[in-house]
């Protein structure tokens, strides 16, 4: 049975799209079976795939309102793992799931047969608490939360441990956190340092070992569809998500 992880921070800008696509092509490169789920209207882990969200015939938007089945919204990446992918027609997704019932487990019940074909299924979730992302962790078995390590890192984390609470609750009993993941980490900054000893502080063990640093080359890769290890294999950037990867293979992986 594969580990469901939803990517999800309601911050934009935190890295939950580098470390969706990133994650996978990791995972993908250790042999894992991996399919990564685009639940952003911007499509970036779509595009970032190397896939074109413009050109899409069915997308995740189909699948979620029952229009489509997951074998034909599905593409099989030239990266080594599998893509549910996205486009701006999701957005409209938001309003039409609320006509629907169980509308909340759309995505749970869609997954729901291809669960053993996979040993990881990465949601790359909205900067959002809205339907689409309680969609996804309705579906997820646990949560990486990404953080830039920088002032009010902290703050809406309490949002989004509500959001989970309430999850838990109502949808979804065995959600559980599975890190928190310190991003655009930037040594030279003091002010990082102290954020990383407060998450220590008040996380604990949830916080992954794996850093992930500031890297210019994670930046640029996405402008090429491609993620970090068929850009730049050797580059810091690519280091952290191996050994990311890793961390959780060690955990669920088999
Ligand atoms: P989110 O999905 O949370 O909105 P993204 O992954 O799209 O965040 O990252 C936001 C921006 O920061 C993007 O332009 C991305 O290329 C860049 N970025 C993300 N992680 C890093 C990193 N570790 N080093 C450098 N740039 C990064
Ligand atoms: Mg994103």
């Amino acid at each position: 049975m594969s580990r469901v992880i939803a990517i999800t921070n309601q911050k934009g800008g935190v890295g939950k799209t580098t470390s969706a696509v990133n994650l996978a092509a990791g995972l993908a490169q250790a042999e894992q079976r991996v399919l990564l789920i685009d639940l952003d209207p911007q499509g970036n882990a779509t595009m970032g795939s190397g896939v074109d969200k413009q050109e899409l015939g069915r997308s995740i938007y189909h699948l979620l309102l029952g229009h489509a089945e997951l074998a034909d919204v599905r593409i099989s990446t030239e990266h080594g793992y599998d893509v549910l992918p996205a486009n701006r027609e999701l957005g409209g997704a938001e309003v039409e799931l609320i006509e629907l019932e169980r509308r909340e487990l759309r995505l749970r019940e869609a997954l729901l047969p291809v669960r053993n074909e996979y040993d990881f299924i990465l949601i790359d979730c909205p900067p959002a608490l809205n339907m689409l992302t309680v969609n996804g962790l309705a579906a997820a078995d646990g949560v990486i939360i990404p953080m830039q390590c920088e002032y009010y890192a902290l703050e809406g984390l309490t949002d989004l441990v509500n959001t989970m609470r309430r999850v838990r609750m109502a949808l979804n009993p065995k959600i559980e956190i599975d890190g928190l993941l310190r991003t655009l980490y930037d040594p030279r900054s003091t002010l990082a340092q102290q954020v990383v000893a407060q998450l220590a502080q008040h996380f604990g063990d949830k916080v992954f070992n794996t850093v992930i640093p500031r890297n210019i080359r994670l930046a640029e890769a996405p402008s090429f569809g491609r993620p970090i290890f068929s850009y730049d294999k050797s580059s810091r950037g690519a280091q952290a998500y191996r050994e990311l990867a890793d961390e959780l293979i060690a955990r669920f992986g088999k």
